[in-house]
């Protein structure tokens, strides 16, 4: 038997037809439509790459984006002071501070300066404390995209064995969080558990798994248990093609849920990341 694929892809198309239909309304009511400043210091392809996904979203919802550049010589207080200005802005409603940031940058510093209502990517301590609260909000768009692929299979996950590999703070350690939310007896395996040789028997018990490693066939798929539910966050570029955590042709046969790489996470997060936007929108009209 091999795994039914699960396609991001196609869900995202119909997560975007809701979204449009909020955004008109909120158009027709409020006069209004949500929109999206990315900041960015200096120049980075995979920074261009997602700013290039986010404003095709945005067109595709009927939001607006627009992008600030801050040259390469832009300090620390520079671009606090940019997202200061976005956040005092009332004709921006979501602002996202585009990675890599110059070394010398305390990215925890400048991400704390984004005003929480405006955080679309939830990585400010306050919505990240919110999520850890189990309270409704703005949550990090990748580990809501991975959550909403898991709901996706019907599968009742009450109780069930969730493993997350990765414990960052925009994928694993949320994922981990929500999926603690909806009963899922979790743990998150992260390098110290790959040294002390212990990944295999962990990953081996999952019947939901969620990688994002960012470490092409970290997971043979031998070790995926029958029936689980994988998904994959990793992208990876080997020899020319996209390919994710998981060596997906092994894993295909053994599990009975996977996502493709690429088409899988990637296209559902970006959606996700509109789908935040307008919860902003909504968050910031009721005050
Ligand atoms: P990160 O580099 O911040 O964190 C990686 C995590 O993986 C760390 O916690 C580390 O301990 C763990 N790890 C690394 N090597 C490991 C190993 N050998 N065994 C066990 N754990 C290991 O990464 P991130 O931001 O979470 O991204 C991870 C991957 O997901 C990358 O490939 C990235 O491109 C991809 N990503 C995809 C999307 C999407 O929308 N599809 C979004 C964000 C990130």
């Amino acid at each position: 038997m091999e795994a039914k694929l699960l396609e991001g892809k196609k869900i995202a198309e119909k997560l975007r037809s809701e979204i449009q239909k909020q955004i008109e309304v909120y158009s027709q009511k409020l006069g209004t439509v949500p929109a999206l400043r990315a900041i960015q210091v200096g120049e980075d392809h995979a920074s261009e790459l997602y700013l290039k996904s986010q404003r095709r979203a945005a067109e595709s919802v009927g939001a607006k984006h627009e992008t600030t550049s801050l040259g390469p010589n832009a300090t620390e207080q520079d671009l606090i002071g940019e997202i200061e200005r976005a956040n005092r802005d009332p004709r921006v409603h979501g602002i996202i501070v585009q990675m890599p940031l110059p070394k010398s940058f305390r990215t925890d510093r400048v991400l704390d300066a984004i005003h929480p209502d405006k955080d679309v990517e939830a990585v400010t301590a306050r919505n990240l404390g919110r999520l850890l609260m189990n309270k409704e909000g703005l949550a990090p768009c990748t580990a809501r995209a991975c959550l909403r692929l898991i709901e996706e299979t019907g599968v009742d996950l009450y109780g069930k064995e969730g493993v997350v590999i990765g414990s960052s703070k925009v994928v694993g350690l949320p994922a981990f969080l929500l999926l603690i939310g909806k009963k899922v007896t979790s743990m998150i395996c992260h390098t110290g558990t790959f040294k002390s040789g212990t990944l295999e028997s962990h990953v081996r018990r999952a019947d939901i798994l969620v990688v994002s490693a960012g470490k092409p066939a970290l997971i043979p798929g031998a070790w995926v248990k029958e029936g689980a539910i994988v998904i994959d966050v990793g992208i990876n570029r080997v020899e020319g093609k996209t390919v994710g955590d998981v060596e997906f042709e092994t894993a295909r046969k053994r599990a009975a849920f996977i996502t493709p790489v690429p088409g899988g996470v990637g296209p559902l997060t970006v959606m996700t990341l509109m789908e935040n936007l307008v919860t902003a929108l909504a968050i910031q009209q009721k005050k």
